[in-house]
């Protein structure tokens, strides 16, 4: 294999064992932040525990005991789906908004920001990350933009609604569209 491909995923893991180290001076685990991250840009339908298992890459149980964990901490809430009885929808709550503010996360971006590379950088790191779900058959997690069930519309009919899911039958805000979907395909 290319000794560069080598060096960058090396690289890649150092920076994230640094976020992690960073991430563990808090009082959250890495796990509880990147289930906050994924709340917040998430849209409701994916806002569900076995979205954010398929996000994570992890198991309906470990993400139960993240779930629990973050509810002890008041930063999530969970109500019963809409949409399917059986499941539930998480949403953050204001002391979890709170929290994301504070997200340690920002000092990796503020240190991509000085090297004035952001945008190379997020496009070379999407196109490996999109190769890496590829490979394991995961779930591509994009926004509407790019998804073949979207139905934008532009007529001034319903202006807080102006869009449709194809898939889901449901309307759709352009806040919503610009959220992250489960159920997403390109
Ligand atoms: S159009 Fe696609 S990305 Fe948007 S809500 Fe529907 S399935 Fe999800």
């Amino acid at each position: 294999m290319n000794t560069d491909a080598h060096k960058a995923a090396d690289l890649i893991e150092r920076i994230a064992r640094l976020m992690q180290a960073e991430e563990q001076k808090g009082h959250l685990n890495p796990v509880q932040w990147e289930a906050l991250r994924y709340l917040a840009k998430a849209n409701s339908f994916s806002r569900t525990p076995a979205a954010l298992a398929e996000y994570l890459g992890s198991t309906r149980g470990t993400v139960s005991q993240t779930l629990i964990a973050l509810e002890k901490k008041e930063s999530i809430k969970r109500t019963p789906s809409a949409r399917d009885k059986r499941s539930v929808e998480i949403a953050l709550t204001p002391t979890g908004q709170q929290q994301l503010a504070n997200d340690p996360r920002q000092k990796l971006a503020s240190c991509i920001e000085a090297t004035r590379t952001a945008l190379p950088l997020r496009e070379a790191l999407s196109q490996v990350l999109n190769e890496a779900i590829l490979r394991n058959k995961g779930k591509s997690f994009g926004i509407c933009a790019s998804c073949h069930f979207f139905l934008r519309t532009d007529k001034p009919g319903n202006a807080a609604m102006p869009h449709r899911c194809g898939l889901l039958n449901v309307p759709l805000s352009d806040k919503d569209s610009e959220k992250i979907c489960v159920e997403h395909e390109k």
